[in-house]
């Protein structure tokens, strides 16, 4: 395969800006593309080029494929990077780009079918040996079917979509009492979101811990992971929170979820960056939950601790070079992220865009903020109000942690509220500082973290 020279990032905000620098790096020029809300983005200052794609709604602009490829071509592009988000994960756009003959910066098509909907991705790792969340392996069709099953397996059970993310489209249920309401608002939300309403059950797991692995692989069947993260700290089971190493993992614990990793990679076939999810449970069980095949938000603590730049691995894997190292590094020392949003804990976290009149951002040793802001910028109403992720590394989880709080205690944004109070609080709580946190502890603490 030949050397990318051009790549377009089909996204926006800091991820658009994360690949950037890596192209950079690497002397790859950069195309971005920007909605009518973005004309001045830093996303667009960033590259060398920039191409307008539509109207504000991003189903108007980025989720547009035709544009993305119309564009890619326009700007003589020889690859396409999807960052996390949008059309990341979507299979027929992978095609679409294969036929364009443009190079798609992520897995075969053919693994993310095979990843893409819950419960096929269930029914796939079932057959390779996988262990996973007890449940279904298909959609359940009528609620009484689902209330069947449900009492087979005994409650609390977890009603979710099948073609979900962004922990939207699920239920948990504790009875046969609760379970119309928790049906008909799993089921509308699932339509709602993602424009299909198939849901399935999955017992649901008390206290567990959200520890996921990265896995890579490239064009020669070489298949790695690179360590874990610790992703428990959660609201309305989404990230606020990333670390690794996990501080609930042994070394044994973390080796064999390494090898069941590399097992559901392979058994799709898997090319490039992508993360299998598991749940960890109290007597440290651990169980499929999903597989994302794309680069995560919370790649940089991996790349902290492994010194590796992830992004150049993908290019490179895109490249059809061999990955660099065989097998798992040991992690060195310790890092932590925490997503700076432009949303008020106060006020049920509601988003609150705006214009920054003024911003400070931390530094100091072993400190990254990775942003899509600048003062004088508006954050627009109508994309992910992320406004940056701040990781930092330190010898120690106990170093990490200061480190972290120190970073956040320089951080200043006026004129929009943000997150970075409530992300202190939470570094500071005692059950966070004693590291086995499981998914609840946000949604517990919610109250004493305000
Ligand atoms: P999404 O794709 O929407 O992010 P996931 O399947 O990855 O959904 O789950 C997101 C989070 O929801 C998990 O990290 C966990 O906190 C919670 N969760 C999901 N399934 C279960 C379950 N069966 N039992 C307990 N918690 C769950």
């Amino acid at each position: 395969m030949p050397k990318i020279r051009k790549v377009l990032v089909a996204n926006r905000g800091e991820i658009a800006i994360r690949v950037m620098r890596t192209c950079k790096e690497l002397g790859i020029a950069t195309v971005a593309v920007y909605s009518e809300a973005d004309r001045a983005a830093l996303h667009v200052r960033t590259a060398d080029q920039a191409i307008f794609v539509g109207p504000p709604p991003s189903r108007e602009s980025y989720l547009v494929q035709q544009r993305i490829l119309d564009a890619a071509k326009a700007a003589g592009a020889d690859a396409i990077h999807p960052g996390y988000g949008f059309l990341s994960e979507n299979a027929s756009f992978v095609r679409a780009c294969e036929a364009a003959g443009i190079t798609f910066i992520g897995p075969p098509a053919s693994a993310m079918d095979a990843m893409g909907e819950k419960t096929r991705a269930r029914a796939n790792m079932i057959k390779a040996g996988v262990p996973v969340v007890p449940g279904t392996t298909e959609p359940i069709a009528t609620e009484a079917e689902a209330r069947e099953y449900a009492q087979k397996i005994g409650f609390p059970i977890m009603l979710k979509a099948a073609g979900g993310g962004g922990g939207k489209g699920m239920r948990r249920v504790e009875g046969l009492g609760d379970f119309e309401s928790a049906w008909r608002s799993a089921k509308s939300e699932a339509l709602n979101a993602f424009g299909n309403d198939a849901v399935y059950i999955e017992k649901y797991l008390e206290k567990p811990h959200h520890v996921e692995i990265q896995v890579f692989a490239d064009t020669h069947g070489n298949v790695i992971h690179l360590n874990e993260r610790e992703c428990s700290a959660q609201r309305r089971h989404q990230k606020v929170v990333e670390e690794t190493p996990s501080p609930i993992l042994t070394p044994e614990l973390r080796s064999k979820m390494g090898e069941v990793a590399v097992k559901a990679a392979k058994a799709v076939n898997y090319v490039g960056a992508g993360t299998v999810e598991f749940l960890v449970d109290v007597h440290r069980n651990f169980y499929f939950l999903e597989m994302n095949t794309r680069l995560q938000v919370e790649h940089p603590v991996t790349e902290w601790v492994t010194g590796l730049d992830l992004v150049a691995l993908q290019i490179k894997v895109a490249e059809g070079e061999k990955l660099p190292l065989l097998q798992a590094p040991e992690p060195q020392g310790h890092s932590i992220e925490v997503r700076v949003y432009a949303e008020d804990p106060s006020r049920n976290f509601m988003p609150s865009p705006g214009k920054i009149t003024y911003l400070r951002v931390p530094g100091g040793p072993n400190v990254r903020d990775d942003s899509g802001v600048f003062p004088g910028y508006t954050v627009p109403n109508v994309y992910d109000p992320m406004i940056s992720k701040l990781s930092v590394w330190a010898p120690t989880r106990r170093e990490a942690i200061a480190r972290a709080q120190r970073a956040l205690s320089e951080y200043v944004v006026k004129g929009i509220t943000t997150n970075i109070r409530y992300l202190r609080a939470i570094l500071a709580h005692p059950e966070f500082v004693e590291g086995d946190y499981d998914t609840g502890f946000l949604g517990r603490e919610h109250t004493t973290l305000q």
